[in-house]
């Protein structure tokens, strides 16, 4: 069950750092999340869109829901009466499903851009090549009801602590270069959501302002 000694660690640690921890609760069942949420935590990030639906019908509604996921075009309009950061974003077509749904109900949905920059090519997410050629286009920054808040990453899964520590960098390097060159007029554009359990320190350490942190708080999963 939930460990709260490590959620009151990270909560200070990102208290510290200035940055957002994201308890990642996928998974795990509604009173794991409940007891979670009494100790204080208010992000949830699940990566399923019919398990958020239901975790987000049965607990407060002051809780922030991050989808952190792949997500697919035909279950956006799921979450977007009550999503509050949509982490996954790594295509056009998908970000202009979440907009259309989104002025459908005439809401701004905030998103990330997932970039890749692991070296699995399994991980989804915009090499930088095609996140600039869509930026140049305007073809992201003309959808009138997303609100574009920054990058997400995923490290390479992998014991070489150097090797992640350049992948976090490089996110690093990825977003100054986005935020002055299309953003740098738009305050909201401030988030690089990077760091899991297993390197959460690394990430803080090359410029995270958002851990999203599972198995820490809410232990194993099967
Ligand atoms: C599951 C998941 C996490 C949390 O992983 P832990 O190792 O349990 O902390 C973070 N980000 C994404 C995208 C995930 O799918």
């Amino acid at each position: 069950m939930a460990n709260l000694n490590n959620l009151f660690d990270l909560t200070k640690l990102c208290n510290e750092k200035n940055a957002t921890l994201v308890a990642v609760s996928k998974t795990k069942p509604i009173e794991a999340l409940q007891k979670v949420y009494n100790a204080g935590q208010r992000i949830f990030g699940e990566n399923k869109v019919f398990e958020m639906v239901e975790k987000q019908e049965a607990l407060p509604k002051d809780i922030k829901w991050h989808f952190i996921g792949h997500l697919q075009r035909n279950k956006v309009k799921h979450i977007i009466p009550f999503v509050d950061l949509i982490h996954g974003v790594d295509s056009e077509r998908l970000a202009v499903e979440i907009n259309k749904r989104a002025k459908a109900i005439d809401k701004n949905v905030r998103i990330l851009l997932q970039m890749h920059i692991a070296t699995e090519s399994s991980k989804f997410g915009f090499s930088k090549e095609e996140i600039t050629a869509l930026l140049e286009d305007k073809a992201l920054q003309k959808l009138e009801n997303v609100e574009i808040c920054g990058v997400m990453g995923m490290a390479t899964f992998t014991d070489d602590k150097q090797q992640v520590a350049q992948e976090f960098q490089h996110l690093q390097s990825i977003f100054e270069r986005l935020k002055a060159n299309y953003f740098a007029e738009q305050e909201s554009f401030k988030e690089i959501s990077m760091g899991m359990t297993n390197d959460y320190d690394l990430a803080l350490a090359n410029g995270s302002t958002m851990i999203r942190v599972g198995s820490a708080i809410f232990g194993s999963r099967n």
